[in-house]
């Protein structure tokens, strides 16, 4: 069965006091799903983070890394630095990436082939803009954006890749994409993966969807099949919240 798992991406925000503070608060959450926990603090509060949540089940994870082992990259964090404070999983792709930083495929071929020989888990992201669904491009766009960065890899390498559809119109926006949306564009990247690594594989891989999940919507978005997360912005930044969404599996 493929794996639930909602992952809370907190962007740039909480300074160390507050990343304590809001994981001490996850800690006094009840968790009745069966869903795989994962929050992402920002890179100076990752050692912090291991150290507040001890034995909880909760996986600490990266918001991003560079593709180099090390060198002449000022400002960036490597795949062994992260791995030397314990992340073994990393969002790699994130809409915020790609807009502001420039992040092309060319780029994200490179940071995932450096953390999978890491041996590292990735959460890729990826979605269509506004004007590629208001022209009907939501499909080919979504389709290019996975082969682009991903289809180069062996069929082994996907045990390690869990991928994450982001309309880029629905986050932090308040808008949501329809469970119908979301299910009927999840269909279609389990297609798209069934296309060249078949069925099997592509039935294993688990397709999270991200965009303003809240309390109130994710049931109905979590009750759809080709679903099988959320990763969370905004709604991951207030613990009951989000174990709502946890809890909403
Ligand atoms: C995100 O940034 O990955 C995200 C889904 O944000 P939000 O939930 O705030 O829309």
């Amino acid at each position: 069965m493929r794996k639930h798992i909602v992952a809370g991406n907190w962007k740039m925000n909480n300074d160390l006091a507050q990343t304590e503070l809001l994981i001490t608060n996850l800690k006094r959450q009840n968790k009745t799903s069966n869903a795989e926990v994962m929050i992402a603090p920002a890179f100076t509060n990752l050692w912090q983070a291991f150290q507040t949540l001890k034995d909880n089940s909760i996986e600490v994870i990266a918001q991003n890394m560079h593709f180099a082992d090390n060198g002449a990259y000022t400002g960036e964090v490597s795949a062994s630095m992260l791995k030397s404070v314990g992340v073994h999983t990393v969002i790699l792709g994130h809409s915020e990436r790609r807009a502001y930083f420039n992040e092309t495929d060319e780029i994200l071929v490179q940071k995932v082939n450096a953390a999978l020989s890491h041996n590292m888990r990735i959460i890729f992201c990826f979605g269509e803009e506004l004007s590629d669904r208001k022209a009907g491009n939501q499909e080919t766009v979504v389709e290019n954006q996975i082969k682009n960065a991903l289809f180069h890899l062996d069929a082994n390498a996907f045990k390690n890749i869990i991928l994450a559809y982001e309309p880029v119109w629905a986050i932090g926006t308040g808008e949501t994409a329809s469970p119908e949306q979301a299910q009927d564009m999840h269909a279609f990247i389990r297609k798209t993966v069934t296309n060249t690594y078949g069925p099997e594989l592509a039935n294993s891989i688990s397709i999270l969807y991200g965009g303003s999940v809240k309390p109130g919507n994710a049931k109905e978005i979590f009750s759809k099949p080709d679903v099988d997360g959320g990763l969370i912005g905004g709604a991951s930044l207030k613990a009951e919240d989000f174990y709502a969404i946890v809890n909403a599996f």
